[in-house]
This record gives structure tokens, sequence and C-alpha cells, in this order.
């Protein structure tokens, strides 16, 4: 899951980003409106955290303005000092999923993120499956025959990605912008190596389900007849 969070207060920010990337989000930060604007015209994100209180635009037009460039279904988490009714209704108005007040736990705010991730309505499926292999995506838990893989965040988060495309090509352009945040550097051969580490583990588990690769283009998953 890639997120976009919009904070300009520099601690807060990069709390918030340590708190989720550690949780297995990838996490693009921005101190400003501009800047996250850019990000959505060529990042395809999750979810939205945005403080309104931000220095070069107010949060609530940039709501409006992420929204009509990343899709209206885009879940959005308002995070801000502002806990008058009049700024939590306007919030709510523009398209807000939910709304929470500073200070708060950072604990709190995953649980909010991850129950707008969950809304009914948009069609962001909770579990993931092909063949024996199960992706339990609320739980970050993937299984095969119900025992659990051992797998660290980027390698289910890649697998996430390929069980969603449901047997389509990955283009590896999309799998890098949406495993890796765009201030990490990413070597050329970090997906290569990601994949024969899934790929690797899926073979040691027996089931079934093998990563193909399109030579050139990107990655797909296949299931073997009978699985
Ligand atoms: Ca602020």
């Amino acid at each position: 899951m890639r997120i976009l969070l919009v904070e300009d207060h520099p601690t807060l920010r990069e709390v918030i980003r340590d708190h989720l990337t550690g949780r297995g989000f990838v996490v693009d930060a921005f101190a400003g409106g501009q800047d996250a604007l850019a990000a959505v015209e060529v990042v395809g994100y999750d979810a939205l955290i945005l403080d309104l209180g931000l220095p070069d635009m107010d949060g609530l037009d940039l709501l409006v303005r992420i929204r009509t460039l990343a899709g209206s279904a885009l879940p959005a988490l308002i995070v801000t000092a502002r806990d008058a009714v009049p700024e939590r209704v306007r919030g709510l108005d523009a398209g807000a999923d939910d709304y929470l007040v500073k200070p708060f736990d950072l604990m709190e705010l995953e649980a909010r993120l991850r129950a707008v991730l969950r809304r009914p309505g948009d069609r962001r499926m909770e579990l993931l499956s092909l063949g024996r292999l199960r992706l339990d995506r609320a739980r970050r838990e993937a299984s095969v025959d119900d025992v659990p893989l051992a797998l660290q965040r980027r390698e289910l988060a890649l697998l996430d990605q390929l069980l969603r495309a449901d047997g389509r090509v990955v283009v590896r352009d999309l799998l890098e912008e949406r495993l890796y945040g765009l201030e990490e550097a990413v070597t050329p051969n970090a997906l290569e190596a990601l994949v024969s580490r899934l790929r690797r583990k899926l073979e040691a588990a027996q089931c079934g389900v093998r990563i193909e690769t399109r030579r050139g283009i990107g990655y797909r998953l296949t299931a073997d007849e009978g699985t």
C-alpha cells in the first residue's frame, strides 16, 4: 500500500512516515501542497493523509485538487489541530473519509488509516488468493493451505501487487513505483532481487504458484493446473 502524506511539521512528518513504513506501508511524505500535487500526477496512491494547515495552500483546497487528479475514491484521512465542528464538516464535505485531531497516538492513526482503506464501497479486497496461496491483506499475512509463509514486508507488497493483477502482467515500472518510496534510492536490480527472493519462497512452499518473467516488460503470477 502506498500512502501520500502531506504534513508541514518536520518532526511529525518523520514520525508518521517512520511508523507507517515500519508497519509495511510505502510512504511518500511532503511538506507542501505543490509537491504533493506533483507526486499525485505520476504516482498511484492507495490513501492520503493530509494536514489541513499547510504553508503553501489550504489543505481542503488541496484535498479537492488531489481528488480531481487521483479520483474521488482515494481514501483520505485528515490530521489537523483544527478541531472546530465547522472545520470537520468542511473536511468531510470535501471528501475526507475520516478526521483525526492532533495530538494523536500513532497506533490510532494507523488504525484509522486501515479503516479508511477498508471502507465498504471501494473494491479493495481483503483476501486475495491464487491456487493454494492466500493473502490476507488486512493482517498482512500470506499462507499456503493455512500455513503462514514467512515473507518480509516488501515481499508481501510485491505478492499483493501480483495477486491484484489477477493473472495479468504487471509492468516493472509500475512495480517499482508502488514498492519503493520516492525518496528511496532504488538500485537497478533491486526489483529483480526482490522477485528472486519471493520466487524462492513460493517454490519452497510448494504452493504451485510461480512468478513468470516477461523479459523487459514485467511479471505475472501463474498457478499450476489442479492447485
Ligand atoms: Ca501544519
